[in-house]
């Protein structure tokens, strides 16, 4: 738990959903501090050492781990995924928010070791468009993408299980939205109970997100 006010804040979203942009977007003028995380996977061409991860060899994040120098770590889609302690928790202890950009099982690690922490899960519009992103994308192969949009699924399923969740379907209103959410944690605005899956509206979306595969 943090002495000060600073706020850590998850932010999880199935690849494809836009939350890169969202987020470049909505934090272009703060002073957030954005954890880089690690990762096994191999860099893609936008990728850049030290600013989207830390790339490292299976036996370098293992070290890591055995070092507990991780806040939290996954697995997911043959990778490891982890969040480095060191620059979460000084940042929080000099007053900084801090954003998390991690997939559900490392968003639910951290709920359950910080109390303190929100969660905002973003939502494509459909399964159907999130596959049709990813091909547009064409980062990866046919297997990769039809495992990814499978993990997705799986991981759409447990948005209710977060504090907030918004929807990109059209992205100036997903911006809005995020805004919202992100100022009421901050208490610069009121809390954004209307993104919460508490509310019968955002279980139905969630829903039809699933059901529109
Ligand atoms: P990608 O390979 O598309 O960059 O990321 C795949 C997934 O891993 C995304 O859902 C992303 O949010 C998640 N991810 C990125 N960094 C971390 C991390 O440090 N920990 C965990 N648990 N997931 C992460």
């Amino acid at each position: 738990m943090s002495e000060n006010n600073a706020k850590l804040i998850i932010v999880s979203a199935p690849s494809g959903c836009g939350k890169g942009t969202i987020m470049h977007r909505a934090f272009e003028n703060s002073d957030v501090f954005y954890s880089v995380s690690c990762t096994t996977r191999p860099p893609r061409d936008e990728d850049t050492e030290g600013v989207t991860y830390h790339f490292l060899s299976v036996e370098a994040f293992e070290k890591m781990i055995a070092e507990d120098g991780f806040l939290e770590h996954a697995c997911y889609s043959g990778n490891y995924y982890g969040t480095p302690r060191k620059p979460v928790e000084d940042n929080m202890a000099a007053g900084k928010d801090v954003i998390l950009e991690i997939e559900t099982q490392g968003a639910f690690q951290v709920k359950e070791l910080r109390k303190d922490a929100y969660s905002l899960f973003i939502l494509p519009p459909s399964i159907a468009e999130l596959d049709r992103r990813l091909h547009k994308r064409a980062t990866e192969d046919e297997k990769t993408i039809a495992k990814r949009v499978a993990q997705a699924a799986g991981e759409i399923a447990k948005a209710d299980k977060y504090d907030y969740v918004i929807m990109n379907d059209d992205l100036d209103k997903a911006v809005e939205d995020f805004c919202a959410v992100i100022n009421g944690i901050k208490g610069d605005a009121e809390p954004a109970e209307r993104f919460s899956p508490k509310n019968e509206d955002v279980k139905k979306m969630i829903r039809e997100v699933l059901e529109n595969a």
